[in-house]
């Protein structure tokens, strides 16, 4: 019996999140899965109602789950970043989640910016979620303060570069350090690089700004370097300017491919909007040896929640995703069959791509089809 642990959240979560339910059902009485769904009822009603977040009993709870699936976090009553930073991240943090998996696929049948060009589009994002610019080390100089701040940040500077830095007395300074260890970007493109060799893949491209920011992508290029000779398959490395102009331009000639935290989070919104938006982006929070967590990309979009508006088909693919991580990857694959086939065939589409079809309904025309296939 393997267990799962459902956090539906805020806003549209319990909406989507019922629906992967219902597709999961299907999935798991076809392949003979045994898992156990036990609910956690996190999110803006809980703090509001208890003043707690996330106790530290239901972290350790969680940590006794084989993975997690979740809605959406974030509720116009509570003070922005409370329950994302409360929850999401903390979770993500604790579990040591340190990949961010993200497929982009194109879907038959769905309004988007590439729709009609017939491509094959089927690439997959692995972003590092752990370090890069997110690591919260920065700090402002100056506002306010005495000016031997200025003083010590113009000699550091100066010291460093052997150039001088245009600091006035009355300046301020903000600065935001990216940090990429070695060990924590190895990790993340040896996940990257096995990927593309199950997906049957030679290369993987590897994402950075390596000539402006050399320091940190600097490290980062030579864990890809070693990755790839382990492996013994290929690597290329492109800037993140021009893979947003390929996503674009040629977005079949991508695979798999890495990145550091904050380029694959920009990217993978780009994808989502290939993709026909938010609503059909699925994503994994994941630790290959530990518990990961699979949550559609979008929030909680409060604007439509409650109405059956909103879109489940990024909740039933990030279910997709965990049903193979769980060990079930022809569960997985028929899982998203059944989504592909009924976006296809046209009918069932919600208002975010000019459909008419409730959320239930989406939910309901994908749990029929896979209990057909
Ligand atoms: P967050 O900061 O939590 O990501 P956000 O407000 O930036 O939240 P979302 O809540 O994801 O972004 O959504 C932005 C808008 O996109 C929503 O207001 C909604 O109109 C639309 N949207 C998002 N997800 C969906 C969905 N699953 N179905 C339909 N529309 C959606």
């Amino acid at each position: 019996m393997q267990k799962v642990g459902v956090i539906p959240g805020d806003g549209i979560g319990p909406e989507v999140v019922r629906e992967a339910r219902k597709v999961l059902d299907v999935a798991c009485e076809r392949c003979g899965a045994s898992i156990d769904f036990e609910e956690f009822p996190l999110g803006a009603a809980h703090y509001l109602r208890t003043g707690e977040v996330l106790a530290d009993e239901t972290v350790s709870r969680l940590g006794e789950k084989h993975a997690i699936l979740l809605g959406a976090m974030g509720d116009p009553r509570v003070r922005p970043g409370v329950l994302e930073k409360g929850v999401l991240l903390r979770l993500r943090f604790h579990f040591d989640q340190y990949i961010n998996l993200r497929p982009v696929q194109l879907f038959e049948g769905v309004p988007g910016p590439l729709a009609g060009r017939d491509r094959k589009v089927d690439m997959t994002f692995v972003r590092e979620n752990t370090e890069d610019f997110y690591v919260g080390l920065g700090g402002r100089v100056g506002r306010g303060r005495s000016r031997t701040d200025l003083d010590l940040v113009r000699r550091a500077y100066e010291a460093k570069f052997d150039v001088g830095i245009d600091l006035r007395d009355e300046d301020e300074l903000a600065f935001q350090i990216g940090v990429v260890t070695k060990g924590g970007a190895d990790r993340v493109v040896d996940f990257a690089f096995g990927l593309a060799k199950e997906k049957g893949l030679r290369l993987v491209t590897s994402v950075d700004k390596a000539n402006v920011l050399t320091e940190v992508y600097g490290l980062w290029r030579e864990a890809v370097e070693r990755a790839s000779k382990r492996h013994g398959m290929d690597r290329e490395f492109l800037y993140v300017d021009a893979v947003a102009l390929h996503m674009v331009r040629s977005p079949e000639r991508f695979g798999v491919l890495v990145t550091p935290n904050l380029f694959g989070d920009i990217l993978t919104d780009l994808g989502a909007a290939l993709q026909g938006g938010l609503g059909f982006a699925p994503s994994g929070n994941i630790n290959p040896g530990g518990v990961s967590m699979f949550e559609p990309v979008h929030g909680s979009a409060p604007d439509i929640a409650g109405k059956g508006l909103a879109n489940p088909v990024g909740a039933i693919l990030s279910s997709a995703l965990m049903m193979k991580a769980l060990g079930h990857p022809e569960a997985a694959k028929d899982m998203e069959r059944a989504v592909r086939d009924v976006l296809a065939g046209g009918r069932h589409m919600t208002a975010d791509i000019g459909g008419g079809a409730s959320t239930s309904a989406v939910g309901d025309a994908v749990a029929s089809r896979l209990r057909s296939m």
